[in-house]
Formats: structure tokens, sequence, C-alpha cells
């Protein structure tokens, strides 16, 4: 196990399931954010640990942006949001991974980044907001309830 905290989260999920993971596929993992204030929002994180999308081999990044698209469409129609917000950050862990956030009708910010809404960054500061493992697990199994009927999945 090295020391990239998302190679370790990705061993751990391979290893056993937890509250909010969902799904591994071929070039990724799918796990629920543990802050679940965007019902449905996930990472799906590369099984290479490489900095960028494009740092892929060639014959590996067209399935792994394929799996994102449909870990999206999964998201879309198991959590019904109106918009769908894709960003591949990692400043902080620089392992490939993609923030997925649909966004609600009920979304008071609906037309602003999450990173504009300041209870969310409150949140993610402070390690607060997280989802109940019951929660996490319904959530999750709905997800992978979708993705599996897609045909993904290993
Ligand atoms: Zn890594």
């Amino acid at each position: 196990m090295g020391a990239c905290p998302l190679c370790q989260e990705n061993e751990l999920q391979a290893a056993a399931s937890r509250p909010g993971d969902v799904l591994g596929m071929e070039t990724g993992w799918v796990r629920l954010h543990r802050n679940q204030r965007y019902r449905g929002a996930a990472f799906f994180v590369s099984r290479l640990c490489v900095r960028e999308v494009y740092h892929l081999d060639r014959d590996v990044q067209p399935r792994h942006l394929d799996e994102l698209a449909r870990v999206c469409e999964a998201i879309d129609v198991a959590f019904s949001p109106v918009k769908m917000n894709i960003e591949s950050l990692g400043n902080g862990v620089p392992h490939l991974h993609w923030w997925i956030t649909p966004r609600h009708a009920d979304d008071p910010q609906l037309s602003a980044p999450i990173w504009e809404n300041l209870n969310f960054l409150r949140e993610m500061w402070t390690g607060t907001g997280t989802a109940e493992p019951t929660m996490l697990e319904a959530d999750a199994a709905l997800l992978r309830l979708e993705l599996l009927r897609q045909g993904g999945g290993d």
C-alpha cells in the first residue's frame, strides 16, 4: 500500500464494501461522497494512480471517459437531478478522480458552482455533514443497481 490516500481508498474498497461504496468498474471505482448535501454526489476514482486524465494510456483513456459518462448517467437515472456537475480537481490528492455532483431542482444556488455554497464549504473544511451510514448504503445500492442495469461493474 503506497502513501497515496486514494490508492489506499481503492484498496479498501476492493477488500470490503463500506457504506457509500458503489462499484468497481474496469478503469475506476465508484463511491458516494460522504457529504450528501447534493444527493447522489459521487467520486469516480481511477484505478491507475495518474495525475491527469491525459496521463492515462491512449487505450485506457477513452474507456475511462466512457465509464465516467455511464456513472453520470446512472446517477441521473437514480437521483433525477436537473443538471450534472463534473470536475477533475486533485489539487490536494493528485490521483485522477472525478467529482460528480448532481444538482437538484430544490438547490437554492442552482446557477452557481457548489464551491459558492458556504454551508457546503463549511462542512468540507470542518469534516462535518457526513451522511448517515444507512443512507449511504441505501443510495449506494440504488446507484449500484442502476450501473449493473446498464451493464457496468466487474
Ligand atoms: Zn494514487
